[in-house]
Parts: C-alpha cells; structure tokens; sequence
C-alpha cells in the first residue's frame, strides 16, 4: 500500500518558493510586452501553476489540455492522448506549457506537436521537475525548477494513484 511507504522531502515548501520566484522572474524578463498562453498539463501541475501564475507581472493567459500517460499505475504506459482539450485557440500564440515533471519525455513531446500543429506564435516548456535518468525521447526544457533522481515523486500536486497531492513539499516515494 502506497500510505504505508516511507516519505522523504525532497525539497521543502520554502526551497520551492524561491524556485518558483526564480522561474517567474526568467518567464518575466523573456515575455516582457508579450501576452503568452499558459498551458497547464493537468492534473499534477495545479498547485505549481497556481504558485507561478501569481508572481508573473504579465498580461497572460492560463488554460489547461489532460493528458493521459500513466493510467492508475506508477510506469508509463507509451500510450499518450488529449482527454481533455484546451478552449483557447493556440494559432498564433506565445505558448508557454507548464508540466509538473518530465519523466521519459512521452507526454510531454507529444503535447508540444500536438501544440506546434496549431501554428502558436512560439513554443516553449517550464517544467517544475526533471527525471532525465528515464530520459526516452528528447526534450528541451526552457524553464526548469528541479532536477530530481529516479524515485517516485509526490507531493506538491503530485500524486500516488490520488493520495498526497496536497503536501505543500516535494516528497518521495520508498528509501
Ligand atoms: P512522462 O511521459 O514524461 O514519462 O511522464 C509525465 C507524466 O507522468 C507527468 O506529467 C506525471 O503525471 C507522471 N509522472 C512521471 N513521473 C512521475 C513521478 O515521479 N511522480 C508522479 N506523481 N507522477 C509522475
């Protein structure tokens, strides 16, 4: 049972605060007189997103796409498909996507071509978390918070089939 598992805080609520102002001040600086769509990859993304969005000093937009990878288990399943569509039309936009943790790379990839086949002005990714040691295709990470091991991460919107999400730090699974 996934409660019954050690936790361990990978980084602390006040660690992630500061890598949050730092994320908000590059996005600032590099969209400054612009008006970017925030895309948030639900739903692990939701507190990250909630933190960022209130320290950015841009007139932007925040929407939000689902995408499957998991299912209910810990291991991707390869298989990734938009299960919820974002309303706003990307054609001609800054896109900016916001994902909580880029593990293989699956799903991510595959939101920025399914994004880019819609023409946005341009494409970037901020990305509160990387794994790279599960690393399967390549991605290009413009805004990174962490880079974090090969473990089990929750916590911070994060879950475990549903469970810890609402941890304020960013915690790991098992020793
Ligand atoms: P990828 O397609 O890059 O393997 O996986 C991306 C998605 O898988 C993330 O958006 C997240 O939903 C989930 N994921 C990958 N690694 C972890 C992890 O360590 N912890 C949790 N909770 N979800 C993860």
């Amino acid at each position: 049972m996934t409660s019954q598992e050690r936790l361990s805080v990978l980084a602390g609520r006040e660690e992630i605060a500061k890598t949050v102002t730092r994320l908000a001040s590059e996005i600032n600086r590099d969209y400054q007189g612009k008006r970017p769509l925030l895309v948030g990859a639900l739903k692990g993304v939701f507190v990250f997103m909630a933190d960022l969005v209130r320290q950015l000093d841009l007139p932007g937009e925040i929407e939000f796409i689902r995408i499957s990878s998991y299912g209910a288990g810990r291991e991707s399943t390869g298989k990734v498909k938009v299960v919820q569509n974002m309303e706003t039309p990307a054609e001609g936009r800054d896109i900016l996507v916001v994902e909580d943790i880029v593990d293989t790379g699956l799903t991510v990839s595959f939101l920025l071509d399914y994004l880019s086949q819609k023409n946005p002005a341009s494409l970037k990714l901020c990305a509160l978390l990387d794994k790279p040691s599960r690393r399967r295709v390549q991605v290009n990470i413009d805004y990174l918070g962490f880079t974090v091991p090969d473990k089990f991460i929750v916590g911070y919107g994060l879950d475990c089939n549903e469970e810890f999400r609402c941890l304020p730090d960013i915690c790991y699974l098992g020793d």
